[in-house]
């Protein structure tokens, strides 16, 4: 069960709240975010909701028989929209585009990119400055100069920054220069992680662990929520299979799944999802089709020199056709 207390609950309401719900047999969690307070209760006996719902300090009041709690729709039924500010906005109802290479490597690299997205009207731009690599010896990122670097043109060319962040010691330190935290598919389960970008006040998007179930992703977002943040999305970028055919087998499924699970934007990868530069375009249609808010794709000038995953990035050539067709398909979509 989630209650909702209202903003100006008094501590004596709070605490007759509390006991109620315990009385209910239910363990119950206080959860304060930056937008509001809640009890989590967690249990399985039956009871009249009114008994809580007719409390006083109480906004709002819902059972909610999944595992996570927050980030499910049976809580809030209306889609949640993130705003990056300057009027970028994610969820619902608008197609967000997050467009950038693996890693990012120069200043070159960063102008020309920045060039093809201003080109494309396209205002969020991905990159990695720290890699999470599965060999120690591959290129493992330019670090934080880099990415003040890039902040300082992205800034100029009005563009929204999306970045990993591998470790909690790294969340300060990038705070300053990007719009959203991505935690990769190697951390959705690094709860310490979760715990710390709960305490910050900018997006997350988190990923779909390598091995990760649709609950399981759902319940490392229920983290980041209940540690205090609500600006979430999620992503789906291909899990492990016996499949070799193909880097990750995309989930096409999980789509429109966690749509109906979640309240929270839900965005594809389809270049992880596949990891073939010629049918990315493909996946990132077919996952608009299902219903995805978003897509983040690989790009760069000439993706045969690419630092990292280039086989799975496209020229600016093919994402520029790219994005034509996903905003005809988004359009298409919606028009149903
Ligand atoms: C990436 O976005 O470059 C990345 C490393 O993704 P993932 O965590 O999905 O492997
Ligand atoms: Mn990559």
């Amino acid at each position: 069960m989630i209650v909702k207390l209202e903003q100006d609950v008094s501590a004596a309401e709070k605490e007759a709240l509390i006991e109620k719900v315990k009385s209910l047999e239910y363990k119950v969690t206080t959860v304060r975010t930056q937008e509001a307070e809640y009890l989590v209760g967690t249990g399985s006996k039956e009871f009249d909701i009114r008994l809580i719902g007719n409390s006083k300090g109480v906004e709002d009041v819902h059972r909610v028989s999944d595992v996570y709690k927050l980030v499910s729709r049976k809580w809030k039924v209306q889609p949640t929209r993130i705003s990056l500010g300057d009027g970028v906005e994610i969820g619902e109802g608008s197609l967000s585009i997050m467009a950038g290479p693996c890693s990012i490597e120069s200043e070159e690299q960063i102008d020309l990119v920045s060039r093809h997205l201003v080109e494309n009207g396209v205002s969020i731009m991905r990159g990695g400055v720290f890699k999470p690599r599965s060999s120690p010896y591959s290129f493992r990122g330019v670090g934080l100069a880099g990415l003040k670097t890039w902040s300082g043109v992205a800034r100029a060319n009005g563009i929204k920054i999306i970045s990993e962040v591998m470790d909690v010691a790294q969340i300060e330190e990038m705070y300053p220069y990007i719009d959203v935290y991505q935690v990769g598919a190697r951390n959705t389960q690094n709860f310490n992680l979760l715990d710390a970008l709960g305490r910050v006040d900018k997006p997350v998007l988190i990923k779909r662990g390598i091995s990760g179930t649709i609950e399981e992703l759902l319940q490392s977002a229920e983290y980041i929520f209940s540690g205090g943040n609500e600006k979430l999305m999620l992503c789906e970028r291909g899990i492990r299979t016996y499949e070799r055919s193909s880097r990750n087998t995309f989930d096409l499924n999980a789509i429109p799944i966690l749509k109906e699970k979640s309240h929270l934007p839900v965005i594809s990868d389809p270049s992880h999802g596949i990891g073939i530069r010629h049918h990315v375009e493909s996946i990132a249609l077919a996952t608009l089709m299902a219903g995805a808010d978003g897509i983040i794709y690989e790009v760069h000038y000439s993706p045969e020199d690419a630092y990292s995953d280039g086989q799975q990035t496209v020229d600016f050539r093919e994402s520029s056709e790219m994005i034509r067709k996903m905003r005809e398909v988004f359009a298409l979509r919606e028009g149903l």
